[in-house]
């Protein structure tokens, strides 16, 4: 019982969920309060621990305490995550890849790859991760927030059903695509990644499936590798991958362009029934490993640009997880703008 080991080591869950506000939903007040966005976070998420790395749990507390700061914080409806269940991550992942990441930080933690880290809470603290994203998804379903965002961690799109790879565990959008059509028999789910990097394990996951349309955009060539143009699915998936590979130093309008066109033709034709962002802010023009030029405001136009698919066909219903972003002075102004769009505010 993994998690039930991390809520009582910290004490922290727990609190969290006694100070979620937890309004039932009816009419008049509530109405408008169900109108809300949501946001997932807790503390639980700082204990992965990735010592000297990009990817660092600081991230999580510069954007909370400008969130905090700028005022949204308390605008936002906090939805409490929960610990995913191992057959949950095995919507997307093989079990020997959930058993591999599990020894690894039983052991005391260790590496996945050189660049992904796994210490010993690791593997709980992602299993929290993909329940966090679950939870979101739920409450948009439910209507108990009109979208939501996921400030969670360790990201997921580089994770593929049989690999961690890429700062990622467990691929937390490809999860909440499955359990969105499992759970709320929702049929055609649309992902959206503006991360910097391709997200390969999310392409991976859906290549040949005919239910989910991944769209990213992403600069190329870079790391991992993959996100050609031609790569665009195959079997009842063909069609249904949509990559915009983007050179090193890319105009913003470029980007915004070719975003914008493929809502047009390719996002709103699909009539996603539910969306789902990979939102990663390393596309932020000062980002120390990114090489795009997004300013903070250019996250507000590509949510925007979203909503509007959203509201065709999905009811608004988007949920949005946190990814990369590693300028930890831009980041939070990159993050900010997301909200602004998806709150309307
Ligand atoms: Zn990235």
């Amino acid at each position: 019982m993994p998690c039930q080991r991390v809520v009582q080591a910290s004490g922290e869950v727990k609190q969290a969920r006694d100070q979620k506000p937890v309004p039932s939903i009816g009419t008049g007040f509530f109405e408008w309060f169900a109108a809300m966005t949501g946001i997932v976070y807790d503390d639980i998420y700082l204990r992965h621990d990735t010592g000297e790395h990009p990817e660092s749990a600081e991230r999580l507390r510069v954007i909370t305490a400008h969130l905090k700061k700028a005022g949204l914080w308390d605008s936002l409806k906090r939805i409490a995550p929960r610990c995913a269940t191992e057959d949950e991550i095995k919507l997307v992942h093989a079990a020997d890849l959930v058993r591999r990441v599990e020894s690894v930080a039983k052991g005391g933690g260790g590496n996945m790859d050189a660049d992904t880290v796994v210490s010993e809470a690791s593997y709980e603290v992602a299993l929290w991760a993909a329940g966090g994203a679950l939870n979101a998804v739920d409450a948009v379903m439910a209507g108990h927030a009109s979208n939501a965002l996921c400030l969670l961690r360790p990201p997921g799109h580089h994770a593929t059903p049989v690999r961690a790879m890429g700062f990622c565990l467990f691929n937390n959008v490809a999860i909440a695509a499955r359990y969105v059509q499992r759970k709320h028999g929702v049929k055609r789910v649309l992902i959206v990644d503006w991360d910097v990097h391709h997200g390969n394990g999310t392409q991976d996951t859906f290549y040949r499936d005919g239910s989910v349309m991944y769209f990213s955009t992403h600069r190329y060539p870079f790391y991992p590798g993959t996100g050609r143009r031609d790569e665009i699915g195959e079997g009842p998936g063909q069609g249904l991958i949509v990559n915009v590979p983007l050179p090193f130093n890319t105009r913003p309008e470029t980007l915004i362009q070719e975003f914008e066109d493929v809502m047009k033709t390719k996002a709103g034709p699909f009539k996603p029934e539910f969306v789902i962002i990979s939102a990663g802010f390393d596309a932020y023009r000062r980002d120390p490993i990114g090489g795009l030029n997004l300013e903070p405001e250019h996250f507000r136009t590509l949510t925007d640009l979203l909503k509007g698919v959203a509201d065709a066909s999905a009811k608004g219903r988007i949920v949005s997880c946190l990814e990369g972003g590693y300028s930890l002075t831009g980041l939070p102004l990159c993050v900010e703008q997301h909200v602004r769009a998806l709150a309307g505010r």
